[in-house]
């Protein structure tokens, strides 16, 4: 597979010379979806957390919902079809309906209600693979009692700047009879281009992360978002279809890499597990994970009319330079 870049060059007058200055573009095409991204000079739009999360994590504590005492009283529960006890708990990890539905089927879940604070480089596999575990049982759940909803997400905004409306770490699902488009856009990719994708960055080394058993790890070729990983795992296309081994590789892997971003000076992401319907010919799970912009006053978001309007990414943290930050932590 090649995969597709083209250089375009921008000419300026540079105002303190009066020569000219030429600066270089990399457009890119995502091998899976062809969406385009655009890879840009390092310019500094991503700098690294400077901002107080724990004394802002004391300050929105008081009238958290997510909080011991309040999480049973003010989250709303399951409808009785899906689980007789209306929220789904392992470990510390409970997850209810969400407030705000976003589908048929709705839920959110807590790492833990006594984890308010929860920084990137404390997110550790066993914290990660509770949460996930909550979302597999609710998803399966679902789709025994709703036939119809067959496309499960599990996803996260964490932190404010990801459209995390509440401080307190959390993950969301979704499972529904309709695909969002993404979901519906990377169904539609014939299973022999996941592997030619695959192959060719493997074969390139460059952004190959390495594999952890059933899943392999990538970073984008052609991200939409900053720092943006991918990971595939063939041969289930439900997160319906996670059993514990495999929720726990998922797990680990998602914490080596918050861990990377963590040390990046990053701490606000977002992640969408994109399920296909169950037993899906040739689809493979797989995920999206990018950083989003820290948290401070006045902060520049990261998502700008190119994200939101012309569905294309820009990007100044070069996906090669974020395969480099992150070294061999994929390969032990
Ligand atoms: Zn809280």
């Amino acid at each position: 597979m090649e995969l597709s870049r083209e250089l375009l060059t921008a000419e300026t007058i540079d105002p303190s010379t009066g020569e000219p200055a030429r600066t270089t573009i990399e457009v890119r095409h995502d091998p899976l979806t062809g969406h385009s991204s655009r890879i840009l000079p390092e310019r500094g739009l991503m700098p690294a957390s400077d901002f107080d999360l724990e004394a802002f994590a004391r300050e929105s504590q008081p009238n958290c919902p997510f909080c011991p005492g309040r999480v049973d009283r003010l989250t709303p529960k399951l409808a009785s079809s899906i689980h007789p006890d209306g929220r789904i708990t392992r470990g510390e990890a409970v997850l209810f309906a969400n407030l705000h539905a976003y589908s048929s089927h709705s839920s959110v879940s807590v790492y833990s209600s006594r984890l308010h604070y929860l920084p990137l480089d404390q997110v550790t596999g066993r914290i990660l693979a509770d949460n996930l575990a909550t979302q597999v049982a609710f998803a399966r759940a679902v789709v025994a009692a709703d036939p119809q909803s067959r496309w499960a997400s599990i996803n996260a905004n964490h932190m404010l700047p990801s459209g995390s409306s509440l401080f307190h770490p959390h993950m969301q699902g979704i499972v529904d009879s309709q695909p969002t488009t993404m979901q519906r856009l990377l169904a539609e990719v014939p299973a022999q281009r996941y592997a030619a994708y695959l192959d060719t960055e493997r074969r390139l080394g460059e952004r190959y992360l390495g594999n952890t058993g059933r899943f392999e790890w990538i970073v984008s070729f052609a991200p939409i978002a900053p720092a943006e990983l991918r990971a595939f795992a063939a041969g289930i296309s439900s997160p319906a279809e996670l059993d514990d081994d495999l929720i726990a590789e998922l797990a680990h892997g998602l914490a080596l890499a918050l861990a990377a971003y963590a040390e990046m000076g990053f701490q606000s992401f977002n992640c969408a597990i994109y399920g296909a319907p169950p037993a899906g010919e040739g689809y493979p799970l797989n995920l999206r994970l990018a950083c989003r912009s820290n948290l401070r006053a006045f902060y520049r978001s990261d998502s700008t009319f190119l994200e939101r309007l012309h569905w294309e990414g820009a990007v100044d943290v070069a996906p090669e330079a974020v395969a480099r930050r992150i070294g061999d932590r994929f390969r032990q």
